[in-house]
């Protein structure tokens, strides 16, 4: 089967989040299962690549009325070819965050077929992702100005973060596409305005999500952002597919990011990463570690973390956290830290610091008001390091309460407060704690299982 995936970001590429790890790790596991993955991605002035993708000449995308050159780079990594788009809207400082967000990303997705095309990769299926390519299966189904082979190819779209769902203006939209403006009326419409998310979802033959329990969610007016009556109405097609984790990069046994390396049967060498961690930012490692290693975002919940510090200093906590995003959460964060003696953080990104911080806590907080999927869970576990996290999304598919890990329903201080007591007493008595240790390392994450759900969706539609 050869599979056109279509992605803004894509790990070890580029990365903001959940997005990148997801696009960098399923087309591998679909051609360990044998079959052919084209990667189209953005050709971003912060791209991470050694060494650069090889530039073959430059495409010409019909767009905004005419059409637009962009260029073609390519590189191939564990099997997988890339084709990375670039053009001056890529030329940033940063993936995402500016006012032409909509239009960077419709010239990116109408770019898409040119691009597979220019590297004589035809497709069978095309797996676009969160609203950036919500245009994509838009373009594909109405066929206009596309490369012989791709007109009415079936797609798949899948929701990483309903939050985020591309409004723009739909006459300019339909304009920057090149399709034609009797489609104001259709999906792409959202009371007036466009709404990328909705077109991506609407048009694709089948919406996939990354975890069931967010499949369910999505439907509701708490998590859906507006789209939830959307999502209802497009139930049939919506399946929730568990994210898996890459478990080469994330393998306490082989990681070069740690102070010391271990595995399910020789776990002491996790002490020496703590020892580490507490050495470098002034924690005391005789008390248990609560690590948090997150965007800081409403979605995420350290606010009411913030709240909650009294109360988990109480029960004898420590706690580190690796976290950067909005500011005045980052200002908090810092200030508390300085006069906390238990809090320590790294405002900031910083991917081998993570690692290190997955290694060296003894839980993990993930607080989130909504998880999609949620990765860091699943590290922590693999890691031997007991998330204590909301139950919802993706949280609630991986983490049995009581056995991986603990589980809380309301996303508030007292919520968290009420998990944390709990993975504190248990803390408390080592042979316990070891138990749901080993239980949680051995616990299956790898991507194959994901990879042959979403492989057989891919055959049902071909
Ligand atoms: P989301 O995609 O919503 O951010 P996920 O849990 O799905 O959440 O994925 C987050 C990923 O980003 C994980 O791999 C996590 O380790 C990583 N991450 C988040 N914040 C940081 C940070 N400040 N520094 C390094 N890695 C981070």
């Amino acid at each position: 089967m050869r599979i056109l995936f279509v992605s803004s970001e894509v790990f070890p590429f580029s990365k903001t989040g959940g997005l990148a790890d997801v696009a960098g790790a399923l087309p591998e596991a679909l051609v360990r299962e044998g079959h052919d993955v084209l990667v189209v991605s953005p050709w971003y002035k912060t791209l991470k690549a050694e060494p650069a993708p090889l530039w073959i000449g430059d495409v010409e995308v019909p767009f905004d009325g005419g059409t637009s050159s962009c260029g073609v780079g390519t590189l191939e990594r564990a099997g997988v070819r890339y084709a990375f788009v670039g053009h001056e809207d890529f030329q940033r400082d940063s993936l995402y965050g500016f006012e032409d967000d909509t239009k960077r990303f419709a010239r990116f997705s109408r770019a898409a077929f040119q691009t597979a095309e220019r590297v004589n990769f035809t497709p069978d299926i095309v797996h676009a992702n969160d609203w950036h390519t919500g245009y994509v299966p838009m373009i594909l189904q109405h066929g206009y100005h596309l490369p012989a082979g791709f007109p009415h190819l079936p797609s798949v779209f899948t929701v990483h973060n309903v939050q985020y769902q591309g409004h723009g203006e739909l006459d300019a939209t339909l304009y920057w596409l090149r399709l034609p403006a009797a489609l104001r009326d259709g999906p792409l419409n959202y009371f007036g305005g466009a709404n990328a998310m909705q077109a991506g979802a609407s048009y694709a033959q089948r919406i996939t999500t990354v975890s069931p329990t967010y499949a369910e969610e999505m439907q509701r007016a708490e998590y859906g952002y507006g789209l939830d009556g959307t999502f209802q109405h497009l139930s049939d097609k919506l399946v929730g597919i568990l994210n898996g984790l890459d478990t080469e990069l994330w393998n306490p046994a082989e990681d070069e990011h740690l102070a010391k390396r271990y595995s399910l049967k020789r776990r002491s060498g996790k002490r020496q990463n703590k020892e580490a961690l507490c050495a470098r930012y002034g924690l005391d490692p005789a008390k248990p570690l609560m690590g948090v290693v997150s965007r800081l975002a409403d979605q995420k919940g350290i606010d009411f973390l913030l709240d909650a510090l009294p109360q988990l200093f109480h029960q004898g906590w420590n706690i580190f956290i690796l976290g950067s995003g909005e500011s005045w959460m980052e200002d908090a964060l810092a200030r508390e830290s300085r006069e906390r003696a238990e809090l320590a953080s790294h405002i900031g990104y910083d991917e081998s610091l993570a690692h290190l911080v997955y290694a060296a806590s003894d839980a993990l907080a993930v607080p989130s008001r909504f998880e999609p999927c949620g990765l860091s869970q699943m590290i922590a576990m693999r890691y031997g390091t007991i998330p204590v996290a909301r139950e919802t999304g993706g949280l609630k598919d991986t983490i049995r309460h009581g056995e991986t890990g603990f589980l809380f329903a309301h996303p508030n201080a007292d919520g968290l407060a009420w998990a944390s007591a709990q993975a504190a007493s248990l803390y408390a008595h080592d042979k316990q704690w070891q138990k749901m240790m080993r239980t949680a390392m051995q616990e299956d994450f790898s991507w194959e299982k994901s990879a042959r759900a979403y492989l057989s969706l891919y055959q049902e539609l071909i």
